[in-house]
C-alpha cells in the first residue's frame, strides 16, 4: 500500500504555496525536496556530533567518524557494491564524473585514443571529456539515437575500434526519460575489452540499482537527486580499476606519508578523498537511503511509472502537444512544446499557476540539436507527486496554450 499522504507528509515544502497557488513541484530531476528526517539528521549532527572526522582521538570525532563510515557501507548496500572500497565520496555526478575522466585519462588514454559517448548526455558527461581532449588529445565517439530516443545498439557496436579505451552512457536520460540497457551495452563493451562509466543521476532516484547486476566498472550518482543533501555524491568504482588509477586531488586524507621527497598514497576509497569531506551530508546522504528503502524503490518505481503513462496520456491530448522521448522504457520525465510556444513563456506562465517545471536545453545542447530545437519544457516526477497534481498541470498547459 503507497501510503502518498504520509510520504507527502514528510516534505514540509510540500505544504507551502507559490503565488497563492498549492506548490505543484514538478522539478525533481533537476533536484528532489528533502524529507524531515535528512533535514532533521543534518541538524542533530551539527548540534550535538560535530568534529572532524579520521582525524581525532577524541570523542565527538570518532562518533563522526563512525556515521560517516556508517554511511559508506549504507551507499554499498544501496547499489550492491562488493565492498566500502569502491565507494568514493565526491561532490556530486559532475565530480565523479570529472575525478573518473581525469584520473583515467591520466593513466590510460594517449592522443588518438578514445571515448564513446551517447548523443544524450548531460554536458557533465561530455564536458570533462572534451577537457581531456584538449589537454591529451583523444576523441568522442558518439552513439546516435532514434526519433523515439532510443540508443542505435547496432551503431553502438560499430564504434568500437583498437582505440577506444572506456563507455561512459547516461542511465537514464535528463530530457528524454529513455532508460538505457546498460547490462546490455556492459556486455558489448566488456567483449571489446572496454570499460563503462555509467552516469546515474537520473536513476538512483527512481528504481534499484545493482552494481553486480549491470557489471559496470564505474558509476556516478548524486545525494540532492535522491531526497539527500546537495554538494554530495558517490563515484563507485570496481577496486581492481581504483587500485590502478593515480589520485585525482592532493592533500590531507589521501596520504599515507608526506615527505619532500617522496608521497606514498592512502588506501582505498580514500586516495580519492583529498580533505575534509562533506561528514554530515554524507551522513544526510544515508538518511535518505534509508528513507527510500523504507518506503521501497519498487513501490516507488510502481508509483512513478503508473504517475507517467498518466500524464503521458493526458499531455498527448492537448492540441498541438509535441513530447520529445517516446522510447518504451521511459522514465519519470517528460519533456513537451505546445505549438509555436516558447519554452521559457510555457515555463513562466505555469510557475504563476504554481507549477515548477524546469525549461530550456537541460545542460544537453549536442541532444537538443539532434531534436532540431533551442529548448523543452520538462516535467519530472518524484515519489510524492500525485495524479492530481498530474491534473493541475494538464490544466495549466491548456490555460496557457488558450492564451497563445
Ligand atoms: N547527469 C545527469 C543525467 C543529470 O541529470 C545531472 C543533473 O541534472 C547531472 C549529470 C549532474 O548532476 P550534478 O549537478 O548533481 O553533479
Amino acid at each position: 500500500m503507497y501510503d502518498i499522504d504520509k510520504i507527502r507528509a514528510d516534505f514540509p515544502i510540500l505544504e507551502r504555496t507559490v503565488y497563492n497557488r498549492p506548490l505543484v513541484y514538478l522539478d525533481n530531476g533537476a533536484t528532489t525536496q528533502k524529507p524531515r528526517c535528512v533535514v532533521e539528521a543534518m541538524t542533530e549532527e551539527y548540534y550535538s556530533v560535530n568534529a572532524n572526522v579520521h582525524r581525532g582521538v577524541h570523542f565527538l570525532s570518532q562518533k563522526a567518524t563512525e556515521l560517516h563510515e556508517a554511511s559508506r557501507e549504507t551507499v554499498r548496500s544501496f547499489i550492491n557494491a562488493r565492498s566500502i572500497n569502491e565507494i568514493v565520496f565526491t561532490r556530486g555526478t559532475t565530480e565523479s564524473i570529472n575525478l573518473l575522466a581525469s584520473c583515467f585519462g591520466d593513466a590510460f588514454m594517449n592522443e588518438g585514443d578514445e571515448v564513446i559517448v551517447s548523443v544524450m548526455e548531460h554536458h557533465s558527461n561530455i564536458v570533462p571529456w572534451q577537457l581531456l581532449a584538449e589537454r591529451k588529445g583523444i576523441k568522442l565517439r558518439v552513439i546516435p539515437m532514434t526519433d523515439s530516443g532510443t540508443l542505435m545498439l547496432d551503431e553502438y557496436e560499430k564504434l568500437f575500434n583498437e582505440r577506444t579505451r572506456i563507455v561512459s552512457v547516461a542511465h537514464v536520460s535528463n530530457v528524454l526519460g529513455t532508460v538505457n540497457p546498460i547490462k546490455e551495452m556492459v556486455r558489448v563493451a566488456h567483449a571489446h575489452g572496454v570499460p563503462v562509466l555509467v552516469d546515474g543521476a537520473q536513476s538512483t532516484p527512481h528504481f534499484a540499482v545493482d552494481m553486480q547486476l549491470l557489471d559496470c566498472d564505474f558509476f556516478a550518482f548524486s545525494a540532492h537527486k535522491i531526497y539527500g543533501p546537495t554538494g554530495v555524491g558517490v563515484l563507485y568504482g570496481k577496486e581492481e580499476w581504483l587500485d590502478k588509477l593515480p589520485p585525482y586531488q592532493g592533500g590531507g586524507e589521501m596520504i599515507k606519508n608526506v615527505s619532500f621527497e617522496k608521497t606514498t598514497f592512502n588506501e582505498l576509497p580514500y586516495k580519492f578523498e583529498a580533505g575534509t569531506p562533506d561528514y554530515i551530508g554524507t551522513h544526510a546522504l544515508a538518511v535518505a537511503l534509508d528513507y527510500v528503502n523504507k518506503i521501497g524503490m519498487d513501490q516507488i518505481y510502481s508509483h512513478e511509472r503508473e504517475l507517467t503513462s498518466y500524464a503521458m496520456q493526458q499531455m498527448q491530448q492537448i492540441d498541438g502537444m509535441r513530447i520529445f522521448g517516446t522510447a518504451t522504457d521511459k522514465d519519470a520525465v517528460i519533456s513537451f512544446l505546445v505549438g509555436n510556444i516558447h519554452h521559457l513563456d510555457m515555463g513562466t506562465l505555469l510557475d504563476r499557476l504554481g507549477i515548477a517545471v524546469r525549461t530550456g536545453h537541460h545542460c544537453a545542447e549536442p541532444l537538443m540539436n539532434r531534436l532540431g530545437i533551442e529548448g523543452t519544457v520538462r516535467a519530472s516526477f518524484a515519489l510524492y507527486n500525485t495524479k492530481e497534481e498530474v491534473d493541475t498541470l494538464v490544466a495549466g498547459i491548456k490555460r496557457v496554450a488558450s492564451m497563445f
